[in-house]
């Protein structure tokens, strides 16, 4: 058994469906598990619905023409569809009147996208001539919490979704089952999402436990790459990270996988494999718990763009014991997550997301320390065995202080896979060109481990 995962873009129109539909088609004998996200940008059309329809304005024909249409190329019933979208009117009429939208309902609105996905593809695939049956995710024990938008799953999905599936995985039923990413139902039958780019997880959870022989998501580039395409044109496909290594790229804004998706696969040491779905015979990169050979020094380099960074030094006395406690307390207290940080006795450097409001937390800094913000910066992470730390700083520092590149601040995580650094927006590029060539050496084709 495998679990086979889809993002937007793989199912973004009747063409893509198509296609994805000849991939499952051809690894029907693996028994696939397919988990879906809505098409293209629908989960960001039906948030826009949302505001609109609070604003007064109920709007769903960029959602209505997408699926229709879709549905009319791809030759199948449209009834369900348009029972959905009823709904979904319906939905956007109440909030237009009430002018007030919660947690929870947005929940349930953006719902509608993954729920009309998997809809769509089981019809298509039946009338392909291959048995599938779709499932909205509570069908097959998607439980979590209450925390709407962002929801954690029970301990008992576990247990459920064995009892859900196991019928399929012995070939006691023989339909396709294609789930709903991204969403859930809390215990008291609410419909939850588990935060954008969730549908990794979904993924991720029924392979770890189906006890899958692998967790496969499906993207348009060759698997985990050394880089950005867009920033280093030979960036290449790097072939095994691990768990660990893939959460911090994903942290660290590789748009590989949903942060928390890792955890359930790291439990089970179930493998999750990226697979490109234009270059299907490709073996893509897979993640695992350890690397079995001896990897390169540096794996990955991502970027994160919208970064402040914030200086904070101490207006008291020298080495004052409590200081950084004073200020992580008022990041708390604001609820601003920090991302990379140095310091030395009197002072902090860090970095925050440039679009917190930090009003408030200015505010408070004030009465202990002195601030200096200073915008437009980026972070760029090498992730890379850090045990070597000094090899891979001193390689790369080498060539970045020869372009006179001096990065605001260095870090190295404990998780032993990271280093991490701060400089100008502006130059972020080149110093990820810079980076990559001096790690990767730039030749295309080279074999990497
Ligand atoms: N459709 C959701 C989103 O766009 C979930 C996903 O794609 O994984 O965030
Ligand atoms: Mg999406």
């Amino acid at each position: 058994m495998i679990v086979m995962k889809f993002g937007g873009s793989s199912v973004a129109n009747a063409e893509r469906i198509k296609h994805v539909a000849s991939i499952i088609t051809a690894y029907a004998d693996k028994k696939p598990v397919v988990v879906l996200s809505a098409m293209g940008d629908t989960t960001d059309h039906l948030l826009e619905a949302a505001d609109w329809a609070v604003e007064g304005d109920v709007d769903i024909k960029k959602i209505e023409d997408l699926h229709l249409a879709t549905a009319k190329t791809l030759g199948i019933d449209d009834t369900v569809v348009r029972e959905l979208l009823g709904e979904l009117k319906t939905l956007l009429t109440g909030i237009s009147m009430l002018r007030e939208l919660t947690k929870r309902t947005r929940d349930y609105l953006v719902s509608f996208g993954e729920r009309l996905s998997v809809r769509m593809m089981a019809q298509y695939l039946k009338k392909e001539g291959l048995g599938a049956r779709f499932y909205d995710a509570w069908d097959i024990g998607f439980v979590s919490d209450s925390r709407f938008m962002s929801a954690e799953l029970l301990e008992e999905v576990w247990d459920n979704i064995p009892e859900a599936l196991n019928d399929y995985k012995y070939g006691v039923q023989k339909e396709i089952p294609i789930v709903t990413g991204f969403i859930a139902k809390d215990k008291n039958g609410y419909i939850t999402t588990l935060g954008r780019g969730g549908s990794d997880l979904s993924a991720t959870m029924i392979g770890a436990a189906m006890g899958a022989d692998e967790v496969q998501t499906w993207k348009d580039v060759d698997g985990i790459l050394t880089a950005d395409p867009r920033i280093v044109k030979e960036a290449r496909t790097v072939p095994v990270v691990t768990y660990e290594e893939a959460s911090e790229l994903a942290y660290f804004g590789a748009q590989v996988l949903h942060p928390r998706s890792m955890i359930p696969c790291k439990k089970t040491g179930t493998m999750v494999r990226v697979k490109n779905s234009y270059n299907i015979d490709f073996p893509g990169s897979i993640i695992i718990d350890e690397h079995k050979e001896k990897p390169s020094l540096v794996r990955s380099i991502s970027t994160v763009k919208n970064v402040t960074l914030i200086d904070i030094i101490s207006t008291r006395m020298l080495g004052a014991s409590g200081f950084m406690a004073h200020i992580f307390t008022i990041f708390l207290k604001w609820d601003i997550s920090i991302d990379v940080i140095a310091t030395s006795e009197v002072s902090i450097s860090l970095t925050v997301n440039s679009d917190e409001d930090l009003t408030g937390l200015l505010e408070d800094l004030q009465g202990v320390a002195q601030t200096h913000l200073e915008p437009n910066k980026a972070i760029v992470a090498l992730i890379c065995d850090a045990d070597h730390s000094s090899k891979i700083i001193a390689e790369g520092f080498e060539a970045l202080a020869k372009a006179d590149i001096n990065p605001d601040i260095i870090s190295q995580g404990a998780s032993q896979v990271n280093i991490s650094m701060v400089c100008d927006l502006e130059s972020v590029n080149e110093v990820v060109q810079i980076l990559h060539k001096t790690y990767f050496g730039n030749k295309a084709g080279d074999e990497l481990q």
